[in-house]
């Protein structure tokens, strides 16, 4: 995921919804008033939800879910993503296999699937290796190992490497006084801190958003004055000496994200004197390659002119099996499907299933969707993305009017014993393969999962099957289908 800022707002309102009670919805109206405080009373379902959710659809949600949460669909599809094919970084051979894979899948389930051409970058990873090698108090002969791995876009050093002085910055505006003078011919280090605190309190998104903006612009900043490397402390929430690599803008410059405990050592070192570096980085940008977006439709019934997509991406970042970020997503969207055909439910709007293609390095995918597809997004009623991992669901992330979110208040009842209650009305795009969708009006849907760990894989060597709850991803699915049937068979599309 690269989207920098998402949730940061959403998270901080899902947090104080997760101590504030559930939504619920009273048996008894008159019973209530007498016996539950007012703060805690939750909203009746407006004329508009009771008119759109009549008593047949209600239970063809809670049927869908009761089969996704005894189904171990989503959880196969993951195990072959992400074991047999594995990494699946954009412009790889093993992405577009993900491709074929999935559109094969989806047509054993018999749905209309286009592979759609995207063209994509192509960057790969090569040797990667630092080591201090002159800092105050160093005793001869000393190798002092910096655990590093680059990040998207990086340029190569030499293929013996570069040798310089590190200088080590918390802020942009730190950079920005050090000038020219200080910083031409170093090597930057950006050490800004994650929030640990935060993400373990549910603002894991919130710590994302203000940590990873250095992820994403200081290589660029350290070029512009004329820096020769730029390292970043890793994004992320664990100790375990991980890097945790990411779309960096490209700046021309090696660039990479060293481990949290070598930042701290490398700013420790740098304010008892000097500290040089021997850096070691040979990735290369091959020629553009062609990939895919997946495609595939479940015609609706009675509108199947109107879309409802359901989706996450395909592609992953290399270092680990892209199991949270984002397989998860996609069999999410594949089992949406596989549970409306086991139960013989046709939608009667169009469903769409998209596997997108390099969410990571640029939106490649999602900007040729758009590009095909933009015509046509007055007719597209809603879309759904889930790339915030696979544990436990809350709710979700909504970009849409709240009179839209009013009429989905009966889905609140139909998910309430899985606890994925949440309705948070968010201010932007809640996914970044969707948001040229959302930004031109179709209601957008994230699924939004307890995030508290996600940071601690996110876009590292351990972003691997074993991660994933089988039962929380079977919650998830529970949770994606059942909007995305509400939305295909409400009586009325969706408000916007
Ligand atoms: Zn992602």
């Amino acid at each position: 995921m690269t989207k920098a800022f998402r949730c940061f707002v959403a998270t901080l309102f899902a947090a104080l919804l997760l101590i504030s009670p559930a939504p619920v919805f009273a048996q008894n109206p008159a019973q209530q008033q007498q016996s539950v405080p007012s703060f805690m009373a939750a909203p009746q379902a407006s004329q508009a939800a009771q008119h759109n959710f009549p008593p047949l659809l209600l239970q063809q949600l809670s049927a869908i879910k009761a089969a996704a949460l005894n189904d171990d669909y989503a959880y196969r599809q993951l195990a072959h993503l992400t074991e047999n094919i594995g990494p699946r970084p954009t412009g790889s051979p093993q992405a577009r296999a993900a491709a074929e894979y999935v559109a094969t899948e989806l047509r054993k389930l018999g749905l209309d699937v286009v592979l759609q051409q995207v063209t994509v970058p192509h960057w790969v990873r090569g040797a990667e290796a630092a080591a201090l090698i002159e800092y105050a108090g160093m005793v001869p002969g000393t190798t002092q190992k910096i655990v590093l791995s680059a990040l998207g876009s990086s340029t190569a050093t030499p293929a013996d490497g570069l040798t310089t002085e590190v200088v080590t910055v918390d802020t942009f505006e730190e950079l920005q006084a050090l000038g020219r003078d200080k910083v031409a011919g170093k090597i930057v280090l950006f050490n800004e801190i994650f929030d640990k605190q935060k993400a373990a309190a549910g603002l894991a998104f919130a710590a994302y958003g203000e940590a990873v903006r250095y992820r994403a612009a200081g290589p660029k900043a350290a070029a512009d004055l004329g820096a020769v490397a730029a390292l970043v402390r890793s994004v992320g929430s664990a100790d375990y000496r991980l890097p945790h690599t990411g779309f960096s803008f490209p700046a021309a410059i090696p660039a990479a994200a060293v481990t949290a405990e070598d930042a701290d050592l490398i700013a420790h070192l740098s304010a008892q004197g000097k500290v040089r570096m021997h850096l070691t980085l040979t990735p290369q940008k091959l020629p553009d390659e062609t990939s895919y977006n997946v495609i595939a439709d479940l015609k609706g019934s009675e509108h199947a002119e109107q879309v409802v997509v359901v989706s996450g991406h395909l592609d992953s970042w290399d270092l680990g099996t892209g199991a949270i970020d984002d397989g998860a997503g996609v069999v999410m969207a594949m089992e949406t499907v596989e549970v409306l055909q086991r139960l013989h439910l046709r939608p009667a709007r169009t469903l769409r299933v998209i596997a997108w293609m390099d969410e990571e390095t640029g939106g490649s995918g999602a900007k040729t969707y758009t590009a095909e597809f933009s015509h046509d997004f007055p007719h597209h009623i809603a879309a759904i993305e889930s790339d915030a991992g696979a544990a436990h669901p809350l709710g979700f992330d909504i970009k849409a009017t709240p009179a839209a979110i009013d009429v989905l208040r009966p889905i609140q009842s139909v998910l309430q014993s899985i606890g994925a209650t949440v309705l948070q009305s968010t201010t932007y795009p809640p996914g970044a393969d969707i948001s040229a969708m959302s930004d031109a009006g179709v209601p957008a849907f994230g699924v939004m999962q307890d995030g508290r760990t996600y940071f601690n894989y996110h876009h590292t060597a351990a972003d691997t099957l074993d991660k994933v709850v089988p039962s929380e991803l079977r919650e998830n699915a529970a949770a994606m289908a059942v909007l995305a049937y509400a939305l295909t068979n409400m009586k009325d599309p969706l408000p916007r």
